[in-house]
């Protein structure tokens, strides 16, 4: 079991954000930026490389919902990035997917 289903199942505490019956979003425990939050779906997909066509829908819903938190964070006139890691040489750590919502500061790109 993942930390973010352990999340989901209530075990283990996390400052929510956001929830619907599809998506929840809460802020990141070791923040990159001011403000740094995770989307993440109910259903235990391992990244965007494990959804199939059936998940399309979702997978739009996890993005509005990044960007409904990034608007309820202020960021819409400054900016935020939104992004996904995807396996080993994404830095991928958790196998649950997951959008990373960062924002409150310039950021660099390319990224590490
Ligand atoms: P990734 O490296 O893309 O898999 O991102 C996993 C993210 O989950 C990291 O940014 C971690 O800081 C974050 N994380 C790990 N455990 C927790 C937790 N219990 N609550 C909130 N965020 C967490």
């Amino acid at each position: 079991m993942t930390v973010f289903a352990r999340i989901l199942a209530g075990e283990i505490p996390a400052d929510f954000l956001y929830q619907d019956e599809l998506a929840v979003a809460f802020r990141d425990v070791s923040p990159q930026a001011p403000f740094h939050a995770l989307v993440i779906p109910r259903k235990p997909l391992k990244s965007v490389a494990d959804a199939g066509q059936e998940d399309t829908a979702l997978l739009g819903h996890l993005l509005r919902v990044a960007a409904r938190v990034a608007a309820d964070a202020g960021l819409e006139e400054g900016g935020y990035r939104v992004v996904t890691n995807v396996g080993a040489d994404g830095g991928q750590t958790v196998e649950h997917l997951h959008l990373h919502v960062l924002g409150g500061r310039p950021m660099g790109w390319p990224p590490g």
